[in-house]
């Protein structure tokens, strides 16, 4: 089942179709994506039947959806965390060890965006890290891994934009302010729940610029998988329905590379995650 946010009301998606929830629902589960997410076994499950043998007509779009309509699967998370180090590539290429505990950041809620909006650079060096998202659907207090996976609703694509200048500043850097410009937290074009994979632990992830890939790997790389992440977080902070993990990026970012890149105004950011879909971003000048 899919899930996504249309002109900010929680729609379901079948296909190439939309169906606005509250309206498909007849007013059981509210328009509101964030409150969905509150009720979200009950929920899902009827989801899954929209569409089929008449379920949900009355919130049918009947016409294909703009994609710039769509907002972020969960537009107002509660918590968002980010996930340093994750693959081995991305570590290497950073010059640091693999980690033996995952580094944890936040991005501020103000950074989350739609899935096709345009990214406004402010001054400093921006810079791309392609990732998996994860959307919690079940409070998540010290849970195990092998229980982890019941507690996501389910997984987007993302971008964790970056500028490297704030991100690196200050004496013990704080990453957090450096990745939580307006637009840096880009998520969709839907949530994806888990029993949709043949398995959501393995799933091809790409970034391109302007055509040209740029980052390439797989999520079975991930040097935390989403269970794993979800236990350890959860054992600290509980997690809420609707929060967002973003899993960390492969090897490939711009501060990486030789000579060093960043994005310019004009740039296209194209994200594709197996399974999931693909989001896109526009590099406009502020
Ligand atoms: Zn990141």
């Amino acid at each position: 089942m899919r899930l996504g946010t249309v002109l900010g009301r929680a729609a379901v998606l079948v296909g190439e179709e939309a169906f606005d929830v509250e309206r498909a629902g007849g007013g059981r589960f509210p328009s509101d994506p964030a409150a969905v997410f509150e009720q979200w076994a009950e929920f899902a499950e009827w989801a899954r039947t929209v569409g089929k043998g008449g379920v949900g007509e009355a919130g049918r779009y009947g016409e294909p959806i703009d994609r710039v309509l769509f907002d972020a699967p969960s537009p107002r998370p509660r918590q968002i965390y980010g996930i340093g180090l994750n693959y081995r590539d991305h570590a290497a290429e950073a010059g640091i060890e693999a980690p033996k505990a995952p580094p944890v950041f936040t991005k501020f809620v103000t950074s989350i965006d739609g899935p096709y909006r345009d990214l406004v650079l402010p001054e400093g060096t921006v810079d791309w890290e392609a990732e998996l998202v994860v959307v919690i659907g079940k409070r998540a207090e010290r849970v195990s891994v092998a229980d982890a996976w019941g507690h996501v609703a389910g997984l987007s694509a993302g971008q964790d934009f970056s500028e490297r200048i704030i991100q690196s500043a200050g004496p013990v850097p704080q990453f957090s302010l450096g990745k939580s410009f307006p637009g840096f937290g880009p998520i969709g074009p839907w949530l994806v729940t888990p029993d949709e994979f043949a398995n959501p632990d393995d799933l091809a992830i790409e970034c391109e610029i302007n055509g040209e890939s740029v980052q390439k790997s797989r999520t079975s790389n991930l040097i935390f998988s989403v269970p794993e992440l979800v236990s350890r977080l959860s054992a600290v902070t509980p997690l809420l329905p609707g929060d967002v993990i973003f899993t960390g990026t492969p090897g490939g970012v711009g501060v990486a590379r030789k000579p060093q890149r960043f994005l310019s105004p004009g740039d296209e950011v194209v994200t594709r995650i197996e399974g999931i879909g693909t989001i896109s971003q526009r590099c406009v000048a502020r």
